[in-house]
């Protein structure tokens, strides 16, 4: 193909999801008029309510919008998945076998899900009281494994590494138990919660309130600890203790499993990924998000390296910084806006209740409310979660608003 055939943009963005969306959006309301989503779903999802969803709290279906209602107008909607990428050439390669050419290029294809570092899972998910809310179609048969279990033993897992959405291991856990305690059979259920982490959270006010949701429900706690393999027949999960290397199984007649997450394999064999990682996520500097080695090319969302937690609140705070900076960049002038490493985690810890965790970078509290309590569990801040952050996200953040 030569070059005068392939199309050209003056920005290109990859993936439409709240990354992609959001920066779309505010591109737009800059004046930005040649902008592409590269996009192959249909789907746009609000993924922060599948842990709603898998505990019964949320339907599925209020979590999906079509992906045509959220494209902002005047911005053209590539249908297709990007399959490599030639920085160098300033090209994409899609699935379709065609081409893309940018000026400017935001990365945003979301975090792959690696279910298969994980021996036995994908033969028995969704079935033995298996199941998981990192996949929309396994988080309402989460909600059914959970409302039917009377008696027995829960395992609820976190994989070592980034992911995104760090605390969702740990929110469908405490809500699974206060849905068992509502139903009068806590007591029969043997929980248990397994973590890669030495502590709750690395934040000591939060990790202090945890300790104490995790003692009221009676959890055992498995630190440094992983999932490394699932037999769904025999209703077991192995765990491997990180430091040592040993092994024991659990038994489970329930089971939520958090998948081990990296780049998507063809974002980890560009040039654009950080070779130093074994999770091959995208090399941007952490503050102007300007890819260290490509200055015309930006990233954003969970496919970036940047070593904050990667949350859809994290993006919120992003993406201004990073439309700022790719303005800049056009105009010929130094990225200067920085983004600090601002997420949020609302750790649901039942109905009802919610620890709002907001830090930054250095891992300090930055809360957006500093006159309320926010280490401590709020019936408000679960409001929040519930009602107030989904149609901010669906009426402001997509929209370039908030
Ligand atoms: P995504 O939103 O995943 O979008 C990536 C997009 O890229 C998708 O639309 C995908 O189709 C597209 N894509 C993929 N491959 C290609 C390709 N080859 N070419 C082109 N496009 C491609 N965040 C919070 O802030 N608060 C929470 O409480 C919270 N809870 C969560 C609970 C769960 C269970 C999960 C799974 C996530 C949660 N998150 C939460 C995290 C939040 O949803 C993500 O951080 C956020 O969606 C990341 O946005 P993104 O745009 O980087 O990726």
């Amino acid at each position: 193909m030569t070059g005068q055939q392939v199309p050209e943009h003056d920005v290109v963005i990859v993936g439409g999801g709240t990354a992609g969306i959001t920066v779309a959006a505010r591109l737009r309301r800059a004046g930005i008029t040649d902008i592409a989503i590269v996009e192959p779903s249909e789907v746009h999802w609000y993924q922060p309510l599948w842990t709603l969803v898998g505990a019964g709290v949320s339907k599925l279906a209020t979590s999906a919008k079509p992906m045509v209602s959220v494209i902002p107008p005047g911005v053209e909607w590539i249908r297709n998945a990007v399959t490599e990428i030639d920085p160098d050439r300033r090209r994409l390669a899609l699935a379709s076998g065609g081409h893309v050419q940018y000026r400017w290029l935001v990365m945003a294809p979301g975090i792959q899900l690696d279910w298969n570092k994980i021996d036995g899972l994908t033969d028995t998910l969704g079935r033995n009281g298996i199941s998981s809310n990192y996949r929309p179609d396994l988080a309402p048969l989460m909600w059914q494994a959970i409302k039917e279990t009377r008696s027995g033993t829960a395992v609820f897992s976190m994989p070592a590494g980034p992911i995104k959405c760090a605390g969702a291991p740990q929110k469908i856990a405490y809500l699974a138990c206060d849905q068992w305690r509502r139903a009068g059979v806590l007591d029969n259920i043997d929980v248990h919660l397994v973590l890669p982490t030495p502590g709750m959270f690395g934040i000591k006010e939060f990790a202090d309130t945890l300790e104490g949701v995790v003692k009221r429900y009676g959890i055992t706690v498995h630190f440094d600890s992983e999932v490394v393999a699932v037999d769904g027949d025999g209703h077991s999960v192995t765990v491997r203790h990180n430091p040592t290397g040993g092994t024991q199984q659990i038994h489970a007649d329930v089971a939520h499993i958090v998948p081990p997450q990296s780049a998507p394999d063809w974002v980890k064999a560009s040039p654009l990924a950080d070779a130093n990682s074994p999770f091959g996520y995208i090399e941007v500097d952490k503050h102007t998000l300007q890819h260290v080695r490509y200055p015309n090319v930006f990233a954003l969302g969970d496919a970036t390296n940047t070593p904050n937690s990667k949350t859809g609140a994290a993006i919120r705070k992003q993406a201004p910084a990073l439309v700022a900076n790719l303005l800049a960049a056009r105009a010929g002038q130094a990225a200067t806006k920085q983004y600090d490493g601002y997420a949020s985690c609302p750790l649901v810890t039942a109905r009802g209740k919610c620890v709002m965790a907001e830090f930054n970078y250095k891992m300090e509290r930055t809360p957006t409310f500093p006159v309320l309590d926010m280490t401590k569990e709020r019936r408000d801040m679960y409001l929040v979660k519930k009602y107030a952050l989904p149609q901010m996200y669906w009426r402001a953040m997509l929209k370039g608003r908030a």
